[in-house]
């Protein structure tokens, strides 16, 4: 049976009396803090020295700290920065300040999945991820809802690294719309593979070559963009409503008919058998071990690979599209203005 768990289960009172740090003010550290801060608990923001977030963070209420000196005060730390900078910053700025009792939160299990991060003995290691971007995690708090979360615990050393997970999730609303309970394996994992094959990786491939099949076949790129980018938000939109059946009640038979007969030839036995393939590179660490490699060698084929994407035709499609629709514009500046920094 899964644990899922919601508000009535969570024990609030395993915050009163306990610092928290908040280390970076990005995507899900703005959010974390300023919901914390809205639930009345003590918190505070840790960053780096010169951050251009700090003025931020100070003007929504908050208190700034360096790094060290958060993690000194705080005797929970939850660690928001980027993943493949988090094993440094730890080591320096956090480690030498944690001690017996003290606990140490993540957002996505990599650095103890992968053992770029080892807490010492004494110290409770715990995860709370919140299964959606930053903005919304506060966006949806102040609306009275919440973003769902997963929670884990790698180290018990207080006996209540659960409770205190679970506790801090409800803080930043997430028992508002579920909790379940998982490891750092499971999290770690099912994260990276759902981001490469489906979310992300694999969406943006099928997006792409179905553009590309449109265009080479002698049809206008607009017409592809419309059809094979700009239609994609409402079928999801439809199926996070609805599932996929109730998206399936939307669309004509027609669609449907193609739908359920086309689908399964495009995601082939040949493609299930790669997401196969990457799910061992993830399991077996070779992924882990290439992305720390690439960011250690300065990103190059990251940079490459980004600065195609950014000239793919489809893009300058898109933009070309999107400006004739400032709705849509007005959406994306809100979100930037929330998140990074
Ligand atoms: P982010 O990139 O939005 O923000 C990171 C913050 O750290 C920024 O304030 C940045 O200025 C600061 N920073 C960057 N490098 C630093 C360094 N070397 N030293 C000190 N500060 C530094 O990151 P994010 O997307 O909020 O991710 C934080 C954590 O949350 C990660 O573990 C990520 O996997 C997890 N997470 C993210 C999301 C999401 O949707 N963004 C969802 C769930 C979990
Ligand atoms: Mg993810």
């Amino acid at each position: 049976m899964p644990k899922l768990y919601y508000e009535h289960d969570a024990d609030k009172g395993l915050l009163e009396g306990r610092k928290v740090a908040v280390i970076g003010y990005g995507s899900q550290g703005h959010a974390h803090a300023l919901n914390l801060l809205d639930s009345g608990v003590d918190v505070r923001v840790g960053l780096r020295e010169g951050s251009a977030s700090a003025a931020k963070a100070r003007a929504a209420g908050l208190r700034v700290l360096t790094i060290a000196e958060a993690a000194t005060e705080a005797d929970l730390v939850m660690i928001l920065l980027p993943d493949t900078d988090q094993a440094a910053v730890y080591d320096r700025d956090i480690a030498p300040h944690l001690g017996e009792g003290d606990a140490v939160f993540f957002a996505h299990g990599f650095n103890i999945r992968y053992e770029t991060i080892t807490p010492a003995p004494g110290i409770d290691v715990a995860m709370v991820a919140p299964k959606g971007p930053g903005h919304l995690v506060r966006r949806t708090y102040t609306e009275g809802g919440g973003v769902p979360a997963l929670i884990a615990v790698a180290a018990d050393e207080s006996g209540k690294a659960m409770a205190l997970a679970l506790a801090y999730a409800d803080a930043i609303g997430a028992t508002r719309a579920g909790v379940l309970e998982t490891t750092f394996t499971e999290e770690t994992e099912t994260d990276l593979f759902g981001e490469q094959v489906v979310l992300c990786g694999g969406l943006t491939a099928l997006v792409t070559a179905g553009f590309e099949t449109l265009v080479a076949a002698g049809y206008q790129p607009e017409s592809a963009y419309f059809e094979c980018l700009h239609e994609l938000k409402l079928i999801v939109d439809l199926m996070y409503e609805q599932g996929i059946s109730g998206m399936r009640f939307s669309i004509s038979t027609t669609a449907e008919y193609g739908d359920l007969t086309r689908g399964p030839r495009i995601i082939s036995e040949g493609v299930r058998a790669e997401m196969r393939k990457v799910l061992d590179e993830i399991q077996d660490g070779r992924f882990a071990k290439e992305w720390i490699e690439e960011n250690a060698a300065g990103l190059p084929r990251f940079n490459e690979l980004r600065k195609k994407g950014q000239e793919h035709q489809i893009e300058q499609i898109g933009a070309q599209l999107r400006e004739m629709m400032p709705f849509i514009t007005a959406g994306r500046q809100r979100i930037e203005d929330v998140s990074g920094g």
